[in-house]
């Protein structure tokens, strides 16, 4: 874990007060810690920083559901590395979705948040559009082999043909960045302190986690008050065995959330609504075509539709007036 990255951090545990946890180190190489771990003076929860990897989970909420096991399984890992850098070793079926979805985001000042990262594409994308960029997921594997990347500019994986059948490929970055670094965190409670990021994106997620709201309110709350861009882009495949449907944002009938999510996060982020403060202003909505490759003869076209939302002034007086009266 890059040492730079402990002035954004807060234990997730303690949320909504924000306890910046203290870093003990065990082994470092220059500005990484390879082995420790950071404690929170507050409620006592140990995170630990293993291979260099900071896994800053709160005990609450280490697999509440137990779908996100699905994610350390190995040919999960290779479908996620394929979806994101086949265009690194010049598969002809790779997709340009990373590069559109980084090309919704102008060049910033100040660190961007990759929330739910998988295999870290986008965070490698937006290094360099911002100062550092950091990507998160529960996901210990897609994490470990993301900071592996980072670390080496090289990754050799397997990729399945047919039946049984494996070959090897190789992605090899066309750039070395070092502005960036990848943790293990939890999208619903993020370890940072509020304000921290100038661009926030949320790729593929909301559909996938227990507490859609929850996620999507803690990347509001972890963007800086102004100048700050943020990119929420969801099949919106909404699944009873991931989120019971009284938790969707969309696709039902009746209730909070009736009728299509982007809609609805539209009226979540931009509305006069008490959640979200300050509103957000809707640059962009459309869509992006991701693909995932589950072997040489089988593909998923994914239709993921995105909201592009800005925060350009600050605080305006009648948002302060409204926040104090509700
Ligand atoms: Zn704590």
């Amino acid at each position: 874990m890059k040492r730079q990255i402990l002035e954004f951090l807060v234990c997730p545990a303690c949320l909504p007060d924000e306890v910046p946890p203290a870093l003990i180190e065990r082994d470092s190489s220059g500005s990484d810690v390879i082995d420790g771990s950071l404690e929170c003076g507050r409620c006592g929860t140990i995170y630990p920083i293993k291979s260099g990897v900071a896994e800053i989970v709160p005990p609450s909420m280490v697999f509440p559901d137990g779908t996100a096991a699905r994610y350390e399984d190995p040919a999960m890992l290779s479908e996620y590395l394929w979806s994101h850098y086949a265009d690194m070793f010049q598969d002809p079926e790779a997709s340009t979705s990373y590069t559109e979805w980084a090309g919704e985001f102008s060049a910033s000042a100040g660190t961007a948040l990759d929330a739910g990262c998988a295999t870290g594409r986008l965070t490698f994308e937006l290094a360099r559009k911002f100062d550092f960029a950091v990507g998160i997921d529960r996901s210990m594997s897609f994490v470990s082999a993301a900071r592996k990347l980072l670390r080496t500019g090289k990754l050799k994986f397997q990729v399945r043909e047919e039946g049984l059948i494996c070959s090897e490929r190789e992605i090899v970055l066309r750039w070395r960045p070092i502005n960036l670094e990848f943790i293990v965190a939890d999208a619903h409670a993020l370890p940072f302190r509020s304000g921290a990021f100038a661009g926030v994106a949320s790729l593929n997620i909301l559909d996938k986690v227990s507490r859609p709201l929850d996620h999507l309110l803690e990347t509001s709350r972890v963007a800086r008050l102004r100048q700050a861009q943020l990119l929420i882009s969801d099949p919106f495949s909404w699944s009873e065995e991931v989120c019971p449907p009284e938790n969707w944002l969309g696709g039902t009938p009746d209730g909070n959330f009736s009728g299509p999510a982007l809609e609805n996060i539209t009226g979540l982020l931009s509305g006069t609504g008490a959640l979200v403060r300050p509103s957000w202003s809707i640059a962009r909505r459309g869509a992006v075509w991701w693909k995932i490759r589950n072997h040489a003869n089988h593909f998923e076209l994914i239709r993921s539709v995105f909201i592009k939302a800005e925060r350009a002034g600050g605080w305006k007086a009648q948002d302060s007036v409204r926040m104090m009266m509700n």
